[in-house]
């Protein structure tokens, strides 16, 4: 080989270049991150809503040693401790050795993901078929929505406050959910109208049924024969389905991606694919840290984080708070002294679609895990913005660990955007910055990731843990 001129020498000291990970990692290394990727696919079978993340991960977290914490238990060095809050968010902590006034070290990702739940009435029957009404969940295209297997999932609060968990279509037994498109040869009026309005959000209608109960003289016996097996299998009535929280989700599972394996189809990878890491990096046998750690898992990102689930709640506050008190330091001096990474996906660039991205900062697959100093929309609307110092620190922390990670914004300036939890935080006076797997067909019912990235999050979130 020849020896490198001056010009190669320099642009190799000068130069930022962000390239495929598979180029610079050890054979073992890649192999090690297919071999976590097993453990997020079956995750992301178990944890298709965000109550089913939350048994996930309280299973998990007591197969490690962590116990449920209330506000004003008394907290142990080294104790390993969770909330789960109301079934549907979840807050899991470790208390270190050091003092708690140096600051908590955080991983917030959120369990929730686009998808169609059922109206409080969804029941009804026309034309011979019986359907359930759904209203849509966070931001999705309908019309990806429609001639797809769906299944439900969810729970049913009896009158007398008992809890039903239902989940109907994903054992390879279970009836499917469905809903209907046009045909292409009806669709001459539906193919004139944009993507946005050609699917619209009432017809979103879930196809139950089409066999009439057995009884002449009853009425609407469509529906009568749907609930009539809702009652035997659960012990519901209509009036059950009011309190209620049934979402339809794609039927599918997690499946392999790529003839190469490389990557993974799955629905909701946004944002479990930073759940997952966030829970495995705090559950890792070499983290050593002297810090209190803290995974937090949360829902209602995708409809803005408001509700005591969301992230704009007032639980994160209350919790670092009792967390100070209990162990005698001043809870203000704590969240000043705390460091958070808002684990959330962000775009992949997709070379079919090249005209929204601007390739300089965009996030590409394999690329690893992606840092963005802030997100929103036009002149960077609705972001916290994390500070030079604090990116400064989380890129000398990931290069010391051997993170391969990436920097990018969502997309062109002025062609959209979108917000994470981080400005939540961030306001809690809390230093935070947004980091997150890239992900392909973003909230469509099934989206694409590559394995090293999400393998790149756990070791990310696990060298802040260890920083
Ligand atoms: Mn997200
Ligand atoms: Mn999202």
């Amino acid at each position: 080989m020849n020896e490198k001129t001056e010009g190669q020498k320099l642009s190799e000291k000068l130069f930022y270049k962000s390239e495929n990970a598979f180029e610079k990692l050890e054979k073992a290394e890649s192999e090690k991150a297919f071999e976590y990727c097993k453990g997020y696919k079956k995750f992301l079978d178990e944890a298709k809503i965000e109550r089913e993340a939350v048994k996930c991960a309280e299973a998990m977290a007591r197969e490690n040693g962590f116990v449920p914490y209330s506000f004003g238990d008394e907290l142990k060095i080294g104790g390993k401790y969770y909330i789960n809050n109301r079934g549907k968010s979840m807050f899991l902590f470790r208390i270190g050795s050091e003092n708690i006034k140096n600051g908590i070290r955080i991983a917030a990702a959120h369990i929730d993901s686009p998808r169609l739940d059922l109206k409080p009435r969804p029941v009804y029957e026309d034309s011979g078929l019986g359907f359930f009404k759904t209203h849509y969940y966070g931001g999705v295209k309908k019309y990806q929505w429609t001639a797809t297997p769906l299944a439900l999932h969810g729970s049913v609060v009896l009158s007398d406050n008992s809890v039903i968990d239902i989940t109907i279509g994903e054992d390879e037994n279970d009836p499917v959910l469905y809903i209907n498109d046009l045909p292409p040869h009806l669709a001459q009026n539906q193919s004139q109208k944009t993507l946005a309005l050609a699917i619209e959000g009432e017809t979103l209608n879930l196809l139950v049924g089409s066999m009439p109960y057995p009884d002449k003289e009853a009425s609407e016996k469509i529906k009568l024969n749907i609930l009539s097996i809702l009652n035997k299998k659960y012990g519901i009535t209509e009036a059950d389905l009011i309190s209620a929280e049934l979402c339809a989700v794609p039927a599918a599972k997690a499946r392999d991606a790529g003839l190469d394996r490389s990557m993974i189809a799955a629905y909701g990878h946004d944002d479990r694919v930073c759940a997952y890491p966030a829970l495995t990096a705090l559950f890792d046998g070499t983290l050593d840290s002297t810090h209190t750690v803290m995974a937090v898992l949360a829902d209602k990102e995708e409809t803005g984080s408001d509700g005591n689930t969301g992230m704009k709640s007032a639980l994160l506050r209350d919790l670092i708070d009792e967390i100070a008190r209990a162990l005698g330091e001043s809870p203000a001096l704590v969240r000043a002294n705390s460091k958070c990474l808002s684990a959330d996906v962000n775009v992949a660039f997709d070379p079919n679609f090249p005209e929204v991205f601007e390739k300089r900062n965009t996030a590409f697959i394999n690329h690893g895990v992606v840092i963005s100093k802030y997100t929103g929309a036009r002149g960077k609307s609705g972001t916290s913005d994390a500070s030079a110092e604090f990116l400064g620190h989380i890129r000398s922390i990931f290069d010391k660990n051997g993170v391969i990670w990436q920097i990018a914004e969502l997309g062109k300036v002025d062609q959209g955007g979108g917000g994470t939890v981080a400005a939540y935080i961030a306001n809690l006076n809390i230093d935070v910055i947004d980091l997150g797997v890239p992900v392909l067909s973003m909230h469509a019912p099934t989206e694409i990731i590559a394995k090293l990235d999400v393998y790149m999050a756990h070791k990310a979130i696990l060298s802040l843990f260890n920083a």
